[in-house]
Parts: C-alpha cells; structure tokens; sequence
C-alpha cells in the first residue's frame, strides 16, 4: 500500500506559523488582509471561495469578497479592481479567472500592484519566479506542491521529476520552482513522445494534465511518489484528477488523493503569500503605523 500524502497534514502543519505571523504583524499595527474579486457566481469559483474563507476564518485572517456582477462591462470591472487595489487595508487580491467571456483579463494583470499580486498573475511575479526570486509571490497551487513534497520529506535535490503540463497556471512555474530545489525536472506535454516511458524513469510524477485519470500504472515505477494536481468531473457529480487512483495507488509508494491533496494545500499558500504582502507594506516607507 502507497503512503497516502495528505493535503490537510501539510495545512495543519502549516497553520501555527500562518497564525503566529498574523498575530506578529497585528501586534506591529497592521491588519493582514486578502480580497477576493469574484466576477459572477461560477460553481468552482463559489467551492474555492468557501475553502478560502475557512482556511482564513481559521487562521484569523481578514477577507473582504467583492462580487462584481457578470454583466459588469470592462470599464466598470476595471474601476471596481481598481479601487480594490488601490485600497491601502487590502494586501493581497485574489482574482478568479478565467474571467467571463465578455471580460478580458489582460488590463488586469498590467493594472495589478505587484506587491499585492498574491497568486502571480502579472509579469513582474511570473519573472521572478523564472528567476528563481524569491522577492514576489509564487502561484499558489505550484506552491502547494512543493510544500507537500518538503512536508513529507521527500527529497528534491537530485531527484529526477516527470512533471506532465506545461501550462503558465500551474506546469512552467512547477518546473521552475522544482529546479530551484534543485530536482531535475522534464516537463511533459501533450506532444511528449513515449510519455508513460518518461514518467516511468522519473523519482517523482507530478500531473498536471486537466486529463481525467490519463495516469495510469504503466507511468510510474514501484516506489515512486505520485503527485495529482488535476481537479476533473467524475461523470458522477464529483471529482477526480487526473491520476487513476486505485492502479496507481497500487504500483507506486505514495501518492496524493483528489480531493484532499494538493487542492487543500493552495488556501494555506494563499494565506502565507496575503501574510508575506502584509509583511512588505510594512516594511514599506510610510508602511508602520504611528505610535
Ligand atoms: P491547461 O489545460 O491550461 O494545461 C494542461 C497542460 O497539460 C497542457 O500543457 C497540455 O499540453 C498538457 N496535457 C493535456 N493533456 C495531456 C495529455 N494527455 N498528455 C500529456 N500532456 C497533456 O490546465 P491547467 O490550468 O494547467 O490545469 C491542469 C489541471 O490542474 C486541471 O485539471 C486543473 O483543474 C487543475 N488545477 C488544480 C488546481 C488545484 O488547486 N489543485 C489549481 C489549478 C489547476
């Protein structure tokens, strides 16, 4: 049987930090405080958006939710963001995307104070993060990644990663902050060749494919660790990623589930990066208060 590597050990392990690091910055006369921009009402967004609230109501994080409605035009969304983030008690924004089809998230990204963009979405961030900066925020779900692999102590240094996406939300910017560990990461694709064999070699499979159970045994070798980061519909009113559990779970030494792995991990990485903001406008000229 696989170790099951589980997304809330990491949350728990996380959270006396998470509030230790509030209550300092409270104490030092700033009120950590994250906004959520949400553009209509969209299942996901809604489900992601209550976990956020938990896991913040929990650390004693301040949340402010600003809903703009669907209908909104650019002009109007721009100024509501806006203001958001020209509001000197809001430290980190979150926006959900991808936006409406009638909204364009392209100003947003440019109009964003990077000191506040806690799930990197503009360019400044995303640079760091290629540079291997540590001075920006990290996206939050690549991040929880690699904050599972160092709370289950698994070794990254060295160690060979298959790594399947190659996207800009979670795939490039996993591979960047795996090789900044100093793994050796291959990043696969939809047009890797021999892609069971690739992932075959490798130490560590981490999926991020949006594929419903693409993972099969034949992609991992006895021992290695599985890594799920797909959040796909099951057909069945749930969900599922992109890793089929049952063989893989038995072909393998340890692996995440879907739900309860990577995905309960990213609210406490969004809560670490709202802290990290809070901690930077202090520091800030004109950022500590008087008295
Ligand atoms: P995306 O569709 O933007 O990118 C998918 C990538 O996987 C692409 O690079 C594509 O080349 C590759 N790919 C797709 N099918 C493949 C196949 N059969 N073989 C090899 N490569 C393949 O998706 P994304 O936004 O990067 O998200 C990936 C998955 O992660 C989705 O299931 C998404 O829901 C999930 N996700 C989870 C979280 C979380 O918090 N756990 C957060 C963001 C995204």
């Amino acid at each position: 049987m696989a170790e099951l590597l589980k997304g809330m050990e990491v949350a728990n392990g996380m959270k006396q930090r998470l509030i230790d690091k509030n209550n300092e910055l409270i104490a030092k006369g700033v009120v950590p405080c994250l906004a959520i921009v949400r553009v209509g009402g969209r299942p996901d967004d809604l489900a992601y958006e209550r976990g956020a609230l938990k896991r913040f109501e929990g650390l004693g994080i301040r949340v402010k939710v600003a809903e703009i409605p669907e209908s909104a035009t650019q002009e109007a969304f721009e100024r509501e963001f806006s203001e958001i983030n020209g509001d000197p008690s809001v430290h980190g924004i979150l926006l959900f995307r991808p936006l409406p089809k009638s909204l364009d998230e392209e100003p947003v990204k440019k109009l964003i104070d990077p000191e506040k963009d806690v799930d990197c979405m503009c360019a400044a961030n995303i640079a760091k993060v290629f540079m291997g900066d540590d001075s920006g925020y990290a996206p939050c779900t690549p991040q929880a990644v690699v904050e599972l692999l160092k709370h289950y102590e698994i070794p990254l240094a060295g160690a060979q990663i298959a790594l399947i996406g190659r996207s800009m939300v979670v795939g490039k910017p996993l591979a960047m902050l795996l090789l900044k560990e100093n793994a050796t990461v291959t990043l696969c694709h939809s047009k890797t060749v021999n892609l069971p064999e690739v992932c075959q070699r490798a130490d560590i499979v981490v999926a991020a494919a949006g594929s419903a159970k693409m993972v099969t045994k034949d992609f991992v070798r006895p021992g290695a660790v599985v890594i799920d980061v797909g959040i796909n519909d099951d057909g069945a009113g749930g969900i599922c990623g992109d890793v089929a559990f049952d063989e893989a779970e038995a072909a393998c030494g340890a692996i995440t589930p879907v739900p309860g792995g990577v995905g309960s991990v990213t609210t406490s990485v969004l809560a670490m990066n709202t802290l990290k903001a809070a901690e930077r406008a202090l520091l800030r000229p004109g950022g500590r208060p008087e008295g």
